[in-house]
């Protein structure tokens, strides 16, 4: 094989390059192939950083350094990341890559050219990990001996704490992380900023463009107000302009670095991009986003009338780009006092209040950081208000992640000590997605919820999917958000957060001759999200609340204390011995009906037997419901309803969707809201995937439509192993939809592509 050498120049580097010049590397290179005006540039493989590793002697040392290391424990951390920088910064580089990376840098140009410095870490800006923001780049940069020692910066950065911290818990192997570093004329930019080729959240062919005066960081890292450009691709017209009061610009400082300089006069308020520029731009984004099959989210700038593309990856969400990039400027200072998983995306700044007792709620304002051991239903309201939530307990699936992901607030969820820890009144920084909270104040860029469609409104995706991608809602609040994401309908909607907000358990309705009351909330409730969905599937699972949540509402004095409400009283189960609250439900079904829903589909939760679902229909049928005429299915929850998927379907069931919240929990015998064991709940056990596979396969023979609505739904890697299994659709949540629909468009063309492929084989 021949052997990568340490330089490569763009025009020699296409996208299956990434192993040798990482990621940005390999974008830069294909968009040059591709004719795209990017500018002049040559990358310091990753090959020549091992060559530097091995021939210095300091590889093996670096991964001694820290191969036993806990990265929970910060001190640890912090410790061996420094550590490790240091022998990278201190070990000589060899005189031969010294000379090849002299003589390339001369080759861009007779005299010192000014040159940006970028780390392209080889599993940099792939589709699944995008490690934007974690590896430095240094800008301005001039003359030979500057630019040795940025590489060696750049090379240094492969080992910053947050780094380390990212990869370990991503289950990337450090051994095999490798980096490389683009070193790319400068261009002095006159203005500057990002595009992304297609809306972010819903997928339309909206290209949005952000720009601002000066170098392009002053858009990234959030330092100013860009003007927006909305470019319509379907009338090839600029449908929106939104001129912005650019305060600061960012501008090559002398011969090194950058600095931030006020933006005077009238031009704070003028106009940054023309009609034809933003046409040009657009067209630009258009070319990037064809090549490489999906959205993408580009750096531009502009010099003397040239457009230059900078930089172009796949879209991730507008919130962590900027938020990544806005906190890694400060990472080096900030502390962080806890960790947690990361549950809810975003990052936000705030006041503590620690809330002991649901009571003291009412204590809680807004934009402060709600602290508390669990969330529960009857703290919605509070949460509605606060700028991100942090719990002691808890896994991805629990209620304080659902919740917060819908509401798009921030949340860190299963720190097992915050509410000791953190003081009430104390001011910290909750990193939703990489699931930390520093102490005070950390600027960041305006925090932007990920599920929050930016611009354009609704609208229908642009991405079509055979495999049909829904979305799940359970706060009637978020169907407008929901909706625009232009999701295919609701493949869940949890109706317990309509009932358990009104803090009164069913039975306390019953009991107090209030049913009427009852049957109008949860009828008003599920109407606002039919009503976002016209002509779409929505399907409402029935009440599925353990015990315990209804425990802290008026009635709850008489729930039964149960010492495993997770395998108690809730679900079908429960609604078929308490008919009354069941009679209620299936009421308020009723009238939607009449009313002409007829995409109301119902779905039954925690069924475990074929049983139970003739059992609910019979009932519903005694209730006055037509049900050979209406869309009935079940939740595939508990491993036996996996099993014994076949009898369902024969009692004619017309969809199966699976809560692999409850079925991963079951079959792993691991409780989904323990933080202690949340290490060890894998939706993607072989176990878990077995009974999934085979409730796939047994529904295809019956032409029965097979779903999923738990969280393992909004994990791309996950969603693509499903459509490659046959599932019919997927349900995810609000912030995960585009990256859903994403992988299983790019899984479905994989999948005809093969088949081609082996045709013409033949
Ligand atoms: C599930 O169990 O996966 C599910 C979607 O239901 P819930 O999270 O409400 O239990
Ligand atoms: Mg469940």
């Amino acid at each position: 094989m021949k052997e990568v050498p340490n330089i490569l120049w763009l025009e020699e580097i296409r996208k299956e390059d990434i192993p040798s010049v990482g990621g940005k590397g390999a974008s830069l290179g294909e968009m040059a192939s591709i004719g795209l005006p990017v500018p002049k540039a040559f990358v310091v493989t990753a090959q020549a950083f091992r060559r530097f590793l091995v021939e210095t002697g300091i590889e093996k040392k670096i991964f001694a350094s820290y191969e036993k290391l806990d990265v929970e424990n910060n001190e640890a951390l912090e410790k061996a990341a420094s550590g490790a920088k240091s022998m990278v910064l201190k070990a000589k580089m060899p005189a031969i890559l010294k000379d090849e990376i002299r003589k390339a840098y001369k080759k861009m140009s007779a005299e010192d050219l000014i040159v940006a410095v970028r780390s392209s870490a080889t599993a940099e800006d792939l589709p699944d990990a995008s490690f934007a923001g974690q590896q430095e780049t240094y800008l301005n940069i001039k003359g030979e001996s500057a630019l040795l020692t940025a590489v060696q910066m750049c090379w240094a950065s492969l080992y910053g704490a947050r780094a380390i911290y990212y990869r370990a818990k991503q289950g990337f192997d450090d051994h095999s992380v490798n980096i490389a570093v683009v070193v790319q004329q400068l261009v002095h930019s006159e203005k500057a900023g990002v595009m992304f080729t297609s809306h972010p959240i819903t997928g339309e062919p909206l290209t949005i463009i952000e720009g601002s005066w000066g170098l392009g960081e002053a858009v990234v890292s959030g330092t100013v107000s860009p003007d927006k450009y909305i470019f319509d691709q379907r009338s090839q017209k600029v449908m929106d302009v939104l001129v912005s009061n650019k305060k600061v610009e960012i501008i090559a400082d002398g011969d090194h670095g950058t600095k931030v300089v006020e933006v005077t006069g009238a031009r704070q308020d003028t106009r940054v991009l023309s009609d034809a520029e933003i046409d040009k731009l657009a067209m630009y984004g258009k070319i990037a986003e064809d090549h490489y099959g999906i959205p993408q989210d580009v750096e531009w700038s502009i010099v003397g009338g040239t457009i230059f593309i900078l930089q172009s990856r796949p879209i991730t969400t507008i919130g962590n780009r900027k938020e990544a990039k806005g906190m890694s400027a400060e990472k080096q200072s900030a502390t962080i006092i806890l960790k947690g998983q990361g549950a809810a995306p975003g990052i936000a700044s705030g006041r503590v209040v620690i809330i002991r007792d649901v009571k003291d709620a009412g204590s809680v304002k807004e934009g402060d950081i709600l602290v508390t051991r669990m969330t529960n239903p009857d703290m919605v309201p509070a949460m509605r208000k606060v700028a991100a939530i942090v719990t002691d307990e808890g896994g991805m699936t629990c209620h304080a992640a659902i919740v917060s992901r819908e509401l798009g607030t921030p949340a860190v969820v299963g720190t097992k000590t915050a509410t000791h820890i953190l003081k009430t009144g104390q001011v910290v920084t909750v990193d939703g997605e990489m699931g930390l909270i520093y102490e005070g104040e950390i600027p960041h860029a305006a925090p932007v919820a990920a599920a929050t469609p930016q611009l354009g409104g609704p609208g229908p995706a642009a991405i079509i999917t055979a495999t049909s991608v829904k979305v799940n809602v359970s706060i009637p609040e978020a169907a407008v958000r929901a909706a625009a994401t232009g999701a295919d309908g609701v493949g869940l909607l949890r109706i317990e957060h309509l009932i358990l907000g009104l803090n009164k358990t069913p039975g306390w309705f019953i009991a107090n001759n209030k049913e009427e009351d009852f049957v109008r909330e949860l009828h008003d409730g599920i109407k606002i999200v039919l009503d976002a969905f016209p002509g779409k599937p929505v399907w409402v699972r029935t009440l599925d609340a353990p015990t315990d949540e209804f425990r802290n509402m008026m009635g709850g004095e008489n729930e039964p204390h149960e010492h495993n409400p997770m395998l108690g009283w809730r679900g079908i189960r429960r609604d078929l011995q308490s008919q009354d609250q069941f009679r209620l439900q299936v009421e308020s079904f009723k009238r939607l009906w009449k009313e002409g829903y007829d995409n109301l589909g119902i779905m039954f939760p925690m069924v475990s037997h074929p049983d139970q679902f003739v059992a609910a229909k019979a009932l519903m049928k005694a209730f006055g419901v037509d049900v050979e005429n209406v869309t009935l299915g079940i939740m595939i929850e508990i491993p036996s309803s996996a099993i014994m998927i076949e009898e369902f379907i024969r009692c004619g069931i017309k969809f199966a969707s699976f809560g692999t919240n409850d079925l991963v929990q079951y079959t792993l015998a691991i409780d989904r809201n323990n933080e202690n064991v949340a290490d060890m709940y894998q939706p993607q056990h072989p176990a878990v995937l077995h009974l999934i596979h085979n409730a796939i396969q047994v529904c295809r023979e019956y032409n029965v439509e097979c779903s999923i609505c738990g969280q393992a739904g909004s994990d791309p890697k996950m969603a693509m192993w499903l459509v490659e299994h046959g599932i019919s659709s997927i349900s995810a949540n609000i912030d995960a939809i585009a990256k859903i629909r994403q992988a299983v468009a790019r899984t479905e063309k994989r999948i005809i592509l093969e088949a081609a492929r082996n045709r013409d084989a033949e």
